[in-house]
């Protein structure tokens, strides 16, 4: 018994070191351009060469991430959620430290399948931390100050965004297997995607929700060229166009519900400059606050009913809120600014509000490495 403890916990200290000293080391950054180019025709070479540089990329990241969750203010690295999220982590980054020299296509296969698990692992990641921010925020008896607060806001920023960046390169590397992708598609990327496209399909899904929920849904206009694309991963501008959609809806359908006007619809312009993609989500919701503007972006705030305490919803069934965490607005950031983009947020009082998206069209901005 005393053997097998210390034995574990010899184990764990080794691990730590590794961790330590991986964690150190500097991150290396992908643009969409260089994987886009990466994996136009794959093969086993370019298979190899992949498993090889995540092998080591993915544990230096997933080190630094271990690190960070162990060092985060007010005992916020205690919260069960936070360490159940540790242990995530750490698992992963023992798997790939065990994992053997990647010499031949067997290997790299082996590889291959182990990743996958590390991604399916990490699955629920982010509503975890939120369930461990909304834990210790239940359990502070006095309101965290400012400074405190930011501190644990720019925490989930590097975090968030490093998990975006983690599950990309996975991702790409996965896709090299298979070869059935449809013209055009490097793995998760659309040379030619068109954001008109992907525009009215998140529409229509904000629509389905805001009708299940509210029983109608304003309309949605979209305004630009149906022809144009431009290279960019269809399942991120999806995700934040879903999400502004949906802020706009709500707004939209709470001020004009209980009245006899009809719901102005919410408008979409999309526009292709030189060196952006912008995207406009504008509505006449009401607007917010000029008060409000500097929390939008904050992980710890939402203006909805909080949602149970236990497993949000969107994870246990697959059905997604209406509003609840406070998410879709910094998350959806992180998203954009992941390829060099940025979303903006300006709103009128009284009126109804504006949200930029620009997508940096280049596809050469530098990863952001937290
Ligand atoms: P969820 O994580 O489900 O998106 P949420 O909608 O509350 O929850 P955010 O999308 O980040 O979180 O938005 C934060 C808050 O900003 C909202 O609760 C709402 O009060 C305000 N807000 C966002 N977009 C708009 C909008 N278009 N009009 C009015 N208020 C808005
Ligand atoms: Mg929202």
């Amino acid at each position: 018994m005393m053997a097998a403890r210390r034995a574990m916990e010899a184990g764990g200290r080794m691990a730590m070191e590794q961790v330590l000293r991986l964690g150190a080391m500097r991150q290396t950054g992908v643009g969409l351009r260089q994987m886009m180019e990466f994996g136009q025709q794959p093969n086993d070479t370019k298979l190899l060469q992949s498993a090889q540089f995540l092998r080591k990329e993915l544990s230096i990241r997933i080190a630094r991430r271990v690190l960070e969750l162990d060092n985060l203010p007010f005992g916020l690295s205690h919260q069960n959620a936070v360490l159940k999220v540790r242990d995530w982590y750490l698992e992963s980054f023992c798997d790939l430290q065990s994992f053997p020299e990647i010499r031949d296509p067997t290997d790299e296969l082996a590889f291959s399948d182990m990743i996958k698990m590390i991604k399916v692992r990490h699955n629920d990641v982010v509503p975890t931390i939120a369930l461990g921010v909304q834990q210790l925020k239940n359990r502070l008896k006095s309101k965290p100050s400012s400074p405190e607060l930011a501190e644990i806001q720019e925490f989930l920023d590097r975090f968030y965004l490093s998990r975006i960046g983690i599950r990309m390169l996975i991702g790409q590397h996965l896709s090299l297997h298979e070869n059935n992708s449809e013209p055009g598609c490097v793995g998760q990327i659309n040379s030619k995607m068109s954001p008109m496209h992907v525009a009215n399909v998140s529409s229509e899904d904000a629509r389905a929700v805001c009708m299940r929920v509210y029983g109608e849904a304003p309309d949605v206009t979209i305004y630009g060229d149906p022809d144009f694309t431009f290279p960019y991963v269809p399942s991120h501008l999806h995700l934040m166009m879903f999400e502004l959609v949906k802020n706009s809806l709500r707004a939209v359908q709470e001020r004009f519900m209980n009245s006899d006007r009809e719901a102005p619809p919410v408008r979409i312009v999309v526009a292709d400059g030189a060196e952006d993609v912008t995207i406009k989500i504008s509505d006449e919701g009401g607007g917010i606050p000029r008060s409000g503007l500097p929390k939008l972006f904050s992980y710890l705030y939402s203006t909805a009913e909080p949602p149970q305490l236990h497993y949000p919803d969107n994870v246990n069934d697959g059905r997604v809120t209406m509003a609840g965490f406070g998410y879709g607005l910094p998350i959806s950031r992180l998203y954009a600014r992941y390829f060099g983009g940025d979303l903006q947020i300006i709103s009128m009082e009284g009126y109804g509000t504006d949200a930029y998206l620009h997508l940096s069209r280049l596809g050469d901005s530098k990863e952001p490495l937290p």
